[in-house]
């Protein structure tokens, strides 16, 4: 299988890994996204990943895809485009055969675990071909996420070194293991992570995949530390930034100033996002 040596997501990520940083990867739905990730990084001189669900592609066709990607290519620090978590084959080829993406995350963890393998290492080989990073899930990260299909129902899995090593066998780049992460709102329990769990895996498959973490909502710098400890290099964010775009729309009267206000806010959360990962300066 032929592997994006030179693709520039997957440089990032290395460099985070030999730093011992981790990079902010912020889930954008609009184009105050797309600027608040490059304003914020810019200023914090910090690479930095904007990330698009499927649902931009149904909305906007390939339409916030093209500016981001452009926006991403102007930016004056590394900023990659990446597809977080394309649930089918069309989405994925779509994406692949758009030339707007550095990466894809090819997640079939809504179907059981062979047929999860299967169609990963295949999406995966898709995306090499064309140069593009792959993310995959091998167990099922709770809850649900603005944009991505509620699969809340589905029981959660841990990921075990086993089934790490298996998904790393597919050729996948990146793995986003479940070691008690939750999308969306950690419920009444709060957040419970299996840090044994997530360095067990790291010795299995650490020098063979970079890790990701999707589910960071409310996350502290300690909570971070030990999770960047524990070998990941992207960090999802979402509600984090995005609720100051809802928020500017609950005050602001002019719709420039609510672009604005929002845009600013989203920043301002960005650049808090680069310190807390230890990327500052890393550009
Ligand atoms: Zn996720």
């Amino acid at each position: 299988m032929s592997s994006p040596q030179r693709n520039k997501s997957k440089q990032i990520l290395d460099a985070a890994a030999a730093g011992k940083y981790a990079i902010p990867a912020i889930c954008v739905y609009n184009m105050e996204g797309v600027l608040a990730t490059i304003k914020g990084c810019e200023a914090k001189r910090s690479p930095g990943m904007i990330l698009l669900f499927p649902w931009a592609q149904q909305y906007s066709s390939l339409g916030l895809a093209t500016f981001a990607a452009h926006c991403a290519k102007a930016a004056k620090v590394p900023i990659t485009l990446h597809l977080d978590h394309a649930q089918s084959a069309e989405a994925v080829k779509m994406a692949a055969d758009s030339g707007c993406y550095d990466s894809i995350m090819v997640d079939m963890s809504h179907y059981d675990k062979e047929e999860n393998l299967s169609r990963t290492e295949e999406l995966a080989r898709y995306c090499h071909e064309r140069g593009i990073a792959v993310e995959a899930e091998p167990g099922r990260i709770e809850g649900g996420e603005d944009g991505v299909s509620d699969t809340g129902e589905l029981e959660a899995m841990m990921t075990d070194e086993d089934e790490a090593r298996r998904f790393v066998e597919t050729g996948i780049d990146w793995l986003a293991p479940a070691f008690g992460n939750v999308h969306g709102k950690y419920g009444p329990r709060g957040i419970q992570l299996d840090y044994e769990r997530l360095h067990r895996l790291n010795r299995a498959v650490g020098k063979d995949v970079r890790f990701v973490l999707h589910g960071t909502d409310g996350f502290d710098e300690e909570i971070l530390s030990k999770c960047i400890d524990g070998g990941m290099v992207k960090v999802n964010i979402n509600g984090a930034v995005n609720r100051h775009w809802v928020a500017a729309v609950k005050k602001e009267g002019t719709l420039t100033g609510l672009i604005e206000k929002a845009t600013n806010d989203m920043q301002k959360e960005v650049e808090m996002w680069c310190s807390l990962l230890k990327s500052e300066g890393k550009a």
